[in-house]
């Protein structure tokens, strides 16, 4: 794929840009072993009031970057505004805590280990290198950055390859925060040459945050050079909606669930499974909802649907819907690409699904909300579990017992009741089963890629 910005909404390529050579990837990478030995020994405060002034220059480019996002990839110019904004929170939130879940633990009596004192500290490993997506061209990159030059890693990204001005944006902005020459760099390389530099004994640790593909290739390249990685992957999320559930706020927030940044989140609710004793109800709300959504122009402030980001995504969505209808699933609204320039998907909701269709278990990456039928909480446990994903999972209802039954039993990273699965700087994101492997943000996300040095004293 050609490293080149290609409006979504057009469909014109508005610039290419020069993948890195040799030199220059080999440049950015002695670059980042530098920085990492002078940032190792820097203190959390330094680091805070760089992250910090580097938080506010985003701050202040808020309308310039948020114009980057939706140019490169369709996003609504208002969701991409609020994801610049989140990225500059995200910073000074690990700027703040950083110290604090990175202190050292001792242990309390260290005679049990014949010890005059025992304990934990957490060190930084080096360069970690970033394999990121263009669904959030910021916010998957800064989740990543923040912890890691906090601890006091360097980082290297790899970013989309139809996401280069995001990639060059973030390139200098640590840089101009203060943090050392190298610290934070974009490699400008296709998919293909990530193997080499993963491979490279500097690079001590690698995260994908991407298609499952993705994941297994670069997951089994890490493995042989026994190098640690996090993989955030696909989902298929379900939203689950029992009797007790309030349908207008559930149908309201699927919409937003199932459509916000054109249908394309790792965590969107893709699967609406539903107790027949609210079925015809909820199913009619949801789809009066879905197609009152405004549907146009990314840089129009109205708009609550641009298009997909890439053509080859809008096809495949396409495709998946195709399928399900020539199988017998019943169109209730959408269904189709309207016809006019862009990559559109007009909103759509499937119901009658059934696992002969490829949408039973495949991720919708796109504006498509498939609808199940349940008869009780068994059976809507068991289509909810009924896929290799496990990223996150949301449930309606105000029954206590239903509440805790499936938070204990859903097989997913995150369990949401009557609300919409949203990543929090404060709290840990990640997956079970094919949604990957670690946990990004809050504590858990900064240790990752931490030595966990033990420290015994005789
Ligand atoms: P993708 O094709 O896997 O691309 C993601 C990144 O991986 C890009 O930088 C891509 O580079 C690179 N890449 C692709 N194949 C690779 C390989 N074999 N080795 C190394 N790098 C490789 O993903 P996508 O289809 O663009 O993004 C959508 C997927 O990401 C969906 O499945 C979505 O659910 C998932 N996602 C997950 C999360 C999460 O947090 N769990 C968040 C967002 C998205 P090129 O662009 O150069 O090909």
């Amino acid at each position: 794929m050609a490293i080149a910005t290609i409006n979504p909404f057009t469909g014109q390529t508005e610039q290419t840009f020069e993948p890195h050579g040799e030199a220059e990837v080999e440049r950015r990478i002695a670059a980042a072993d530098a920085a990492y030995r002078s940032l190792r020994s820097t203190t959390f405060a330094q680091r805070a009031e760089w992250m910090k002034a580097a938080a506010q220059l985003l701050e202040d480019d808020v309308e310039r970057v948020a114009r980057i996002i939706t140019v490169e990839m369709g996003r609504p110019i208002a969701g991409a505004r609020a994801e610049v904004l989140k990225c500059a929170k995200g910073m000074r939130y690990y700027a703040d805590h950083a110290e604090e879940f990175l202190a050292p633990e001792t242990l309390a009596d260290p005679s049990v280990v014949n010890a005059s004192a025992a304990g934990t500290r957490y060190a930084p490993i080096g360069i970690v290198l970033a394999v990121m997506p263009w669904n959030y061209p910021l916010w998957q990159v800064i989740r990543f950055a923040a912890p890691a030059l906090m601890a006091g890693n360097t980082g290297l990204l790899k970013h989309a390859s139809n996401v280069p001005q995001a990639a060059l944006y973030l390139d200098t902005l640590f840089e101009r925060g203060g943090f050392p020459a190298g610290a934070f760099h974009a490699l400008l390389i296709p998919a293909s040459g990530v193997e080499r530099v993963l491979r490279d004994p500097r690079i001590k640790a690698a995260t994908l945050t991407g298609s499952e593909p993705a994941g297994r290739s670069l997951g089994s390249i890490a493995g042989s050079e026994v190098k640690h990685v996090v993989l955030e992957l696909g989902g298929s999320d379900p939203f689950i909606v029992l009797p007790t559930a309030d349908l207008d706020k559930a149908s309201t927030v699927a919409t937003t669930a199932r459509n916000q940044n054109n249908g394309q989140s790792c965590i969107a609710a893709k699967r609406f499974i539903v107790h027949t004793d609210v079925y015809d109800e909820f199913v009619r709300l949801f789809t009066e909802k879905v197609a009152a959504l405004t549907v146009g122009d990314p840089l129009d402030e109205s708009t609550d649907v641009g298009p997909l980001a890439t053509e080859s995504g809008r096809d495949e969505l396409a495709e998946l819907v195709a399928d399900a209808v020539a199988k017998g699933a019943t169109v209730q609204t959408g269904g189709s690409a309207p016809d006019r320039a862009g990559w559109f998907y007009t909103p759509t909701v499937l119901d009658g699904v059934t696992p002969a269709m490829r949408l039973y278990l495949e991720e919708a990456f796109g504006p498509v909300a498939s609808v199940y039928r349940v008869k009780d909480r068994e059976e809507a446990l068991a289509i909810a579990n009924g896929t290799t994903f496990g990223l996150s999972s949301a449930v309606w209802t105000n029954d206590a017992d239903d509440e805790e039954w499936f938070i204990q039993n859903l097989d997913a990273g995150a369990v949401f009741i009557n609300g919409m699965t949203i990543s929090y700087p404060e709290l840990p994101f990640g997956g079970v089963k094919d949604s990957g492997v670690g946990r990004e943000l809050a504590a858990a996300g900064i240790r990752e890629f931490c030595n966990l040095k033990t420290v015994w004293k005789g």
